[in-house]
């Protein structure tokens, strides 16, 4: 079949003006293709590279376990589920995943939604309208920005990144709100911290607000089994509402809120893309059950994981790049975006993919490198690593001491 491609009207010419502006502020993005499976080493553009910008934190994108569990699904289910959930779009599988995860992360109930992003925005406008107020982290990620201004008559309020202090002025500012969420990242994306999540509970026992965690990273990598956040400080049944997603540690796709059988209710009724969007393939809720079974059976990833996260730190420490984090994501601040890129692009000629990251997605000011530490980087890999850090931090003057 040959493609047939109809002359453009030139209605979007206005488009090209906007990627030059992109361009001339070094904030331009293209899409990096790679070959073959999601892994530590990856085939991108004809050449071998050495991926550090994954979210396959525990390898298991392609883990046997979970590509078998896959293929079994497709051949007893078939590839989709045909409609939304509370037409006829509700599989058995579905409702195993969600009881799975349930007793995983300890909770009374979880709703499985396609993605975390979805996930954040089925849990937060249901719950929240006139008269209330939620109070969001400065640094928390898009997808809880704009499900909270999906909200319909709810004050939105920030207080700086993880400042506890100001969480509790900015509480006391809305002590007459109806109700009041306190939304945060477990781990923040961009700098690898992990939220002060005993403090802001206790804050919120206070002045009787609601917990929200979006555990995007910590779910897989932190607590015992890769429980998350909640678990890493001991915390269960003290955060209402935990948003995670499957689509990083746990290697395939899908997010999920785990809270109570009444929020639960409360989504399936109210949450729009559980009501107006078709859930996963049986394909994906199988790998996605089969990845919780490998991380509740044993935790020897998990071990992995930080135990090459510890080494690479030592490493860029000893060269004279400490990394600032508590996880396994690794920010290489370096300052503007031109720097950034320059930084990225030499990391690529030495065979390293580590993907800049700029404004808007970082401050103007604190554009970056972010390096991801995988259970399956080898420890020859994170050397070489390190080794073109030092090489390529010389040239451009950024190594201390
Ligand atoms: N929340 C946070 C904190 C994230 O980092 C991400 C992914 N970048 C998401 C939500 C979205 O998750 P997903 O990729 O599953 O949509």
């Amino acid at each position: 079949m040959t493609a047939t491609t109809h002359p453009a009207s030139n209605r979007l010419d206005f488009l090209k003006e906007e990627i030059q502006h992109l361009k001339d502020e070094h904030l331009y993005q293209t899409l990096k293709v790679f070959e073959g499976q999601q892994d530590a080493e990856i085939t991108m553009d004809g050449r071998q590279i050495l991926n550090f910008s994954s979210n396959n934190y525990l390898g298991l994108a392609n883990h046997p376990k979970l590509i078998e569990a896959s293929i079994k699904a497709t051949q007893e289910l078939g590839v989709g589920a045909g409609a939304v959930r509370t037409i006829i779009g509700t599989m058995r599988i579905h409702e195993a995943l969600e009881e799975k995860l349930a007793q995983f992360k300890q909770c009374e109930a979880t709703l499985v939604l396609q993605s975390g992003f979805t996930a954040n925005m089925a849990a937060i406008p249901p719950i929240m309208g006139e008269g209330d107020v939620v109070i969001s982290d400065q640094l928390n990620h898009a997808s809880i920005i704009d499900a909270v201004r999906l909200t319909r008559g709810t004050t939105k309020d920030i207080f700086p990144h993880s400042d506890m202090n100001a969480l509790e002025s900015v509480l006391k500012k809305h002590k007459n709100a109806r109700r009041k969420l306190i939304v945060t990242d477990g781990v923040f994306s961009m700098d690898g911290d992990i939220a002060k999540l005993p403090d802001i509970v206790s804050l919120a026992e206070k002045h009787n607000a609601i917990v929200m965690v979006d555990d995007a990273h910590g779910s897989g990598v932190l607590g015992s089994h890769g429980r998350g956040t909640v678990d890493h400080f001991g915390l269960h049944g003290q955060v209402d509402i935990v948003v995670g997603t499957m689509s990083k540690a746990l290697g395939s796709m899908g997010g999920y809120v785990a809270s109570t059988h009444a929020m639960r209710e409360i989504m399936i009724n109210k949450a729009r893309p559980l009501l107006f969007s078709t859930p996963h393939p049986p394909a994906v809720v199988a790998a996605c059950m089969a990845a919780i079974d490998l991380m509740a059976q044993d935790d020897a990833l998990i071990q992995k994981l930080w135990y090459n996260t510890r080494y690479f730190k030592a490493g860029m420490k000893s060269i004279g790049l400490p990394i600032d984090s508590e996880t396994p994501l690794c920010p290489v601040i370096v300052g503007t975006s031109e720097k950034a890129q320059k930084l990225s692009q030499r990391l690529l000629e030495e065979g390293i993919y580590g993907r800049a990251i700029v404004f808007p997605t970082v401050a103007a000011d604190k554009a970056r490198v972010r390096v991801i530490i995988n259970a399956c980087h080898t420890q020859s890999q994170l050397d070489r690593c390190i080794e073109a850090f030092e090489k390529i931090g010389k040239e451009l003057n950024l190594l201390n001491g």
